[in-house]
């Protein structure tokens, strides 16, 4: 499978191919166009009041973008359908950088909110503070949301997931929240049996059938592994056993 590309998500070495160099974020807000398939579409070239995006002719052309036209106004954003496009400023403080990108899921979050900054895979990157939200109702597009994160991190967010303590439930039997389960792997817990001994979540009478493919893919978000990497949790037997000829029929009242 060498070569294929099994997601949509840029690679590495994709995404650092089309980031602006850090002094341009440093000097102001500008585009980053991840857009890196030759796809017939060209949005984001009659978006851009200034110029600054050229397709070209031939519609299949990947965009470019001219760093010193981008004026960081942030109207080519709503008008790719792809979502392809964010926008990063470094200029505002010497530890933060704020990104902006579209947003299409539901509930909004709030100004001020903190929230998890997450990747183009939607794996958690840092905490991240709301900086503004357009909702997008004014010009009926797309909502965007700008977000300040370290500036380590403006390379990787792209993204950003609610942080709902205690209201997402993993384990449902015995009410062990999402939080709880990434608090526990943070703090090392890093199979979903040491998942289980902290926080009980896989204990309940369902024996994990249904929060263990969760707790996987949390361990899996939180620690950089594949989902199909995490051992899966020991099984305990049935709670009532069964006789073999019960199995196979017998009376009806058995
Ligand atoms: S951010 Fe504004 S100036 Fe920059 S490419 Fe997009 S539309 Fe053009
Ligand atoms: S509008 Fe978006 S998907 Fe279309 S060419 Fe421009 S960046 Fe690519």
């Amino acid at each position: 499978m060498e070569g294929v590309k099994l997601t949509g998500a840029l690679s590495a070495a994709e995404a650092a191919s089309v980031f602006p160099p850090n002094e341009r974020a440093e000097r102001g807000p500008v585009a980053v166009i991840e857009c890196v398939q030759q796809i017939p579409c060209n949005p984001c070239e009659k978006a851009c009041p200034f110029g600054a995006i050229e397709v070209g002719p031939d519609i299949t052309n990947l965009p470019r973008l001219d760093l010193d036209k981008c004026q960081g106004c942030g109207l080519c954003l709503s008008k790719c359908p792809g979502l392809a496009i964010f926008l990063v400023d470094a200029s505002k403080s010497a530890t933060e950088a704020l990104v902006m990108f579209p947003y299409e899921y539901l509930p909004l979050p709030a100004a001020d909110e903190i929230v998890d900054g997450v990747d183009r895979t939607g794996r958690f990157v840092t905490k991240a503070r709301v900086v503004k939200v357009d909702t997008g109702a004014q010009r009926e597009g797309t909502a965007i949301v700008t977000l300040a994160v370290p500036k380590q991190y403006m390379h990787d967010v792209r993204s950003m997931r609610l942080v709902a303590p205690g209201e997402v439930f993993l384990c449902r039997c015995c009410e062990v929240s999402e939080t709880e389960v990434r608090q526990a792997v943070r703090e090392g817990a890093k199979t979903v049996v040491a998942v289980k001994m902290r926080t009980r979540a896989g204990m309940g009478l369902c024996q994990g059938r249904t929060c263990r493919r969760l707790i996987s893919r949390v361990i899996a978000e939180e620690t950089g592994q594949s989902p199909a990497d995490i051992l899966p949790p020991t099984s305990r037997a049935p709670v009532r056993t069964l006789s073999l000829e019960a199995l196979a029929g017998g009376d009806d009242n058995e």
